[in-house]
């Protein structure tokens, strides 16, 4: 799908500020060199993204990575050398040579490292670290697909790499590590039971922190379709719709089924939003998930889709 010379092109537009859509393991990404800010204010304009909103930086490596970062805790080690390369992302201290606009201002930089073996390819040949936001519309679904990207984008960026269908299929949990202890900005497929195991620390959730900067994917409405999308009570609404059902199937214009498990739910969830969206329906209404430490990143993503007003049940 991804040719020798492909990844060569994109390293090379990177490298001459260009724009390059590639696929990562959590979704696919919108990527400039991070280390050069009118590139950054490229995917700021593209994406139609408030520059009030920090960029996540995918490095090929750990020593790259720990390179942008103006401190390295001790807890910071640890979680890189067990999840990375994988779909966690590290807050910590800014380092000076990371342009203000990546960070969108704050002393902090987001970092990671991405399991996709071609995101981790074009980052290498680029030999620079990749600033990536999801690419997509700022508040419209996230992309999991190269079409997705292609429908929403097309025109408007360097080049797109087509690396298949997403893994893990929501975007990267984050985890704070700039004050005292380990705060998780945004759950996903690491869950903080896993970043509390690692590190022998207590990790608390975003919401209770006092004085916490409101990042991007704490937007309420990040992640939603065109579509209204409702949590299927009693009854599904009137009209025509797509039932998302992981454990009862019900009578709808277009039934899904999703997995019952969560890493599959995840995988599936924005390619079905996708889908569902795109049959132009009335509502797509979901079965709520089980609750529990496993399913908080898709609860997470399912909660910022949902449309803020009741769809009436007839
Ligand atoms: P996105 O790139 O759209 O997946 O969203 C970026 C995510 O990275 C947001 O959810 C933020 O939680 C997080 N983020 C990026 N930079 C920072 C930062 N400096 N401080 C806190 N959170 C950040
Ligand atoms: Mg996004």
């Amino acid at each position: 799908m991804v040719s020798e010379q492909d990844l060569d092109r994109a390293a090379s537009i990177l490298r001459s500020g260009g724009l390059v859509a590639l696929p990562t393991e959590t979704v696919y990404g919108l990527g400039a060199d991070a280390l050069n800010a009118a590139a950054v204010a490229r995917i700021y304009r593209v994406k139609g993204r408030p520059v009030t909103s920090p960029l996540i930086v995918h490095a090929s490596s750990l020593e790259m990575a720990r390179d942008l970062a103006a401190a390295w805790p001790v807890e910071a080690d640890a979680l890189a050398r067990r999840f990375w390369p994988g779909p966690l992302t590290l807050v910590l201290p800014k380092h000076p040579k990371v342009p203000d606009i990546v960070t969108a201002g704050l002393d902090t930089v987001a970092l990671r490292v991405p399991s996709h073996p071609v995101a981790l390819e074009v980052i290498r040949r680029a030999d620079t670290p990749v600033a990536a936001p999801s690419a997509n519309r700022f508040t419209a679904l996230s992309p999991t697909t190269a079409e997705h990207v292609r429908a929403a984008l097309g025109g408007e960026v360097d080049l797109i790499l087509d690396g298949g269908p997403c893994e893990v299929g929501i975007e990267s949990a984050v985890v704070a590590l700039t004050g005292d202890g380990p705060v998780l900005l945004r759950p996903g497929a690491i869950t903080a039971e896993q970043i509390a195991a690692v590190t022998g620390l207590e990790v608390r959730a975003a919401g209770v922190v006092e004085g916490a900067h409101p990042s991007p994917g704490m937007h309420r409405k990040h992640y939603a379709p065109r579509t209204p999308l409702v949590l299927a009570g009693d009854r599904l609404p009137s009209g025509r719709g797509a039932y998302l059902w992981w454990n009862t199937p019900r009578a709808a214009a277009l039934a899904l089924q999703m997995p019952a498990d969560p890493t599959g739910y995840a995988r599936e969830l924005y390619r079905t939003l996708h889908a569902a969206d795109g049959a132009r329906l009335d509502w797509i209404a979901l079965e709520p998930v089980p609750g529990g430490a496993a399913w908080a990143g898709v609860e997470d993503r399912v909660k910022r889709a949902l449309r803020d007003e009741p769809v009436e049940p007839d």
